[in-house]
């Protein structure tokens, strides 16, 4: 069985020196290919270094994460575009959108909040269409604002994943009908999250994709460890479930529904 994890952030693992045992770990569960995926300028050049030093194992990407945007998001942005050059280019530019969840409580503050990451959300939309290649968005308790944008975008929605999908099943309906796609993390484990699930079934096998978005959202049963690629095996068992298909056949559709959408060599 070969495991792809679509959105992980390796750069805890790689400072505490873990990394080596947390890919072996990976291996030895079947995930063989991991997408690390950037979220500042502290984690783009670590990534493309990683990358280069893996070849055909890691891959990642580069954007300005919502909860990173500030009044100088454009400093960041504008450095971008400087990475989609050969040698170890990324593979997609994110994990970038709205983050309505993690604001600040003083409405002021959460208004000029809001206001950045709308525009660094715009900018990066626009130069995800001049590169034409994927983009992993995030979006947290925004969808309306991020699905307006995305169309205003004119980006292909065939290029769009909402990646750690967390949603309802019409707003995925939405989104598969314009040609987008979502990717489930280890909440599809959760029993708390039965909707979570029913937007999975909704978008059925043809799109899925896999991730842990480790260090965070540790699936059963793990949790209270911290989350790390290996986990994707516990994802795709619960996936595998509740489509009510084989696991070796959503692994294998998986992997190459991930390998097609990023381009993977
Ligand atoms: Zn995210
Ligand atoms: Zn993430």
């Amino acid at each position: 069985m070969d495991l792809i994890d679509s959105h992980c952030h390796l750069k805890g693992f790689k400072d505490k020196g873990e990394l080596n045992a947390v890919l072996q770990r990976a291996a030895d569960a079947g995930v063989t290919r991991l997408i690390t995926v950037g979220t500042s300028p502290k984690d783009w050049v670590p990534y493309r270094e990683m990358t280069a030093a893996n070849p055909g194992k890691i891959d990642y990407t580069v954007g300005l994460h919502p909860c990173y945007v500030d009044a100088e998001w454009s400093d960041a942005v504008s450095n971008i575009s400087t990475f989609f050059i050969p040698p170890n280019a990324p593979v997609a530019l994110g994990e970038i959108g709205l983050d309505y969840f993690h604001l600040p409580k003083d409405p002021v503050e959460a208004g000029e909040l809001m206001i950045h990451q709308e525009e660094a959300f715009r900018q990066q939309l626009m130069l995800a269409g001049e590169l034409d290649c994927p983009v992993v968005i995030h979006s947290r308790n925004a969808f309306d604002d991020t699905f307006r944008m995305i169309q205003e975008s004119g980006v292909d929605w065939n290029r769009i994943v909402f990646h750690c999908y967390s949603y309802g099943a019409e707003e995925i309906a939405k989104i598969n009908e314009c040609g987008g796609r979502g990717s489930f993390t280890g909440i599809v484990t959760y029993k708390s999250a039965p909707e979570i699930r029913d937007a999975l079934r909704s978008q059925g096998i043809d799109r899925l994709m896999l991730e842990t978005d480790c260090p965070y959202l540790t699936p059963e049963p793990h949790r209270g460890k911290p989350n790390e690629p290996a986990f994707v095996a516990n994802i795709a068992e619960r996936c595998a479930e509740a489509l009510a298909v084989p696991l070796d056949e959503l692994a294998a559709q998986t992997s190459a529904n991930t390998k097609a959408f990023f381009q993977l060599a």
